[in-house]
C-alpha cells in the first residue's frame, strides 16, 4: 500500500518548492491567523477549497463535512463540530465572509435523493447526518420544474445551510450590522465551473 509513502513524498516536494519560496510567509503565519473568510465545503476529495479558490495558507478558514451541511441552531449543549467551529470562525477569528460551496456529483446529495438509509446497517451516523437534508430534498422532490433532482438538491442544500447559518444569533447581528456576508457557490466538478449564488432570485449563476 504505497498511498501512505506517495502523501510524505508529496510532503517533501512542498518543504523543497512552495514552503522554501514562501518560508517568511509561514514564519509570519506562525503568530497566528486572521483568515478573512471561512468556506464550508464537502469532504469530497474532488472538491478542495484550497485548489478551486487557489488559497494561500491563513487566506481562509476551512470547515469540510459531508455534503458541506450547516445543522440548525438549537442552543443545545453538545458535541457539535460543524457548529463549534462557526462559532470559532465567526466569534474568535472574526471571518468577514462564510462561504457554502456545494459540489456536482456529491454522494451525501445522492445518498439523501435515494432515502437517506445509505449507511451502516443498525445506527448511521451517516444517516443521521444526510436526514439533515429531508426538508429540503422534500421541496426539491415535490417541484416538478426541477428536471436534475441532483443538481437541484445540491443548489438547495446549499440555500437551507444559508438559512441555517442565519439562525446563529451572533451572525444574524452581524448580518444586520454589515460585519459579515454570506454567500453560496457550487463548483461542477468536470466543467471546472463556478456558479455562485444570487440570493435574490435565488439561482445559480456562473462566475
Ligand atoms: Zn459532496
Amino acid at each position: 500500500m504505497p498511498e501512505f509513502r506517495e502523501l510524505l513524498d508529496g510532503y517533501h516536494r512542498f518543504r523543497r518548492t512552495d514552503y522554501y519560496r514562501h518560508r517568511g510567509r509561514w514564519e509570519e503565519l506562525q503568530g497566528g491567523q486572521h483568515p478573512p473568510i471561512m468556506i464550508i465545503s464537502c469532504c469530497d476529495s474532488r472538491v478542495d477549497p484550497a485548489t478551486v479558490f487557489d488559497l494561500s495558507p491563513g487566506q481562509a478558514f476551512v470547515l469540510r463535512n459531508v455534503a458541506n451541511i450547516v445543522p440548525p441552531y438549537d442552543g443545545e449543549a453538545g458535541l457539535a463540530g460543524v457548529r463549534s467551529a462557526i462559532e470559532f470562525g465567526v466569534t474568535g477569528l472574526g471571518v468577514r465572509h462564510i462561504v457554502v460551496m456545494g459540489h456536482g456529483s456529491c454522494g451525501g446529495i445522492a445518498a439523501s435523493l435515494k432515502g437517506g438509509d445509505q449507511g451502516l446497517e443498525g445506527h448511521s451516523y451517516l444517516d443521521d447526518w444526510i436526514a439533515l437534508l429531508d426538508e429540503p430534498r422534500s421541496r426539491v422532490i415535490d417541484d416538478d420544474s426541477i428536471e436534475d433532482k441532483q443538481t437541484g438538491l445540491e443548489y438547495e442544500a446549499v440555500r437551507q445551510s444559508i438559512v441555517n447559518l442565519r439562525g446563529f444569533p451572533y451572525i444574524a447581528e452581524r448580518e444586520a450590522a454589515g460585519k459579515i456576508k454570506l454567500h453560496g457557490c457550487h463548483f461542477a466538478i468536470g466543467k471546472g465551473q463556478l456558479y455562485v449564488l444570487d440570493e435574490e432570485s435565488g439561482a445559480f449563476r456562473p462566475d
